[in-house]
């Protein structure tokens, strides 16, 4: 069974003035879908044709690198747009932010965290919360990797994600990748994170 390119919650222009219109349409459309189809491409007429995604990703370095690619930048992207949404921002609350508090000191110093994670990821990557059994960990990947791979160099499931690739941000912020960084605070659905925490 093929894998389908998932559904956008919202529409192209709900996350502005962070994310512009565009960059949304040609992301979703363009990259996500493309991701979608080549994925198919790579696993048609094998055993992988019956797995879910979550199950290719933790295999994923006994397969091709057009799956590893493809299988990353399908589940990543739909991460990506699930945890965002036009009336995002804010902070967490609950569960999630006594565990931030724990694990990091407090939400500012994730976001500081989190931010330099991001920035400092040479090329093209993705920054990522994540859950290790109940600890909450700030790594970044290269490429269309996540830590759901048994190729991740920090492992568990990821419950927040920010793709930093420049087709991301380059129409509104060009090279400015920390100004789109300090955008996607305004975006995060704190809620849809919580969902992934539990
Ligand atoms: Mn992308």
């Amino acid at each position: 069974m093929a894998f389908q390119l998932p559904d956008l919650n919202y529409d192209y222009n709900a996350l502005e003035p962070y994310i512009d219109a565009q960059t949304m349409e040609i992301h979703y459309t363009k990259h996500h879908g493309g991701y979608t189809s080549k994925l198919n491409d790579a696993i048609k007429d094998s055993e992988l044709e019956n797995k879910t995604i979550e199950d290719i990703l933790k295999d994923v370095s006994k397969y091709s690198a057009g799956v590893r690619n493809n299988g990353g930048g399908f589940y990543n992207h739909k991460l990506f747009w699930d945890i965002m949404s036009g009336s995002g921002g804010g902070q967490p609350s609950g569960d999630l932010l006594e565990t931030i508090n724990k694990d990091f000191g407090s939400f500012d110093k994730l976001k500081e965290k989190f931010n330099t994670t991001a920035a400092t990821r040479f090329g093209s990557g993705w920054a990522w919360l994540i859950n290790q059994n109940g600890k909450l960990v700030v790594a970044s990947t290269p490429n269309q990797d996540n830590p759901l791979m048994d190729v991740a160099e920090v492992k568990g499931t990821p419950i927040l994600g920010l793709d930093v690739w420049e087709h991301a941000y380059y129409l509104k912020y060009q090279n400015r990748r920390p100004e789109y960084i300090d955008a996607f605070w305004n975006v995060i659905d704190w809620d849809q994170v919580a969902k992934r925490f539990v």
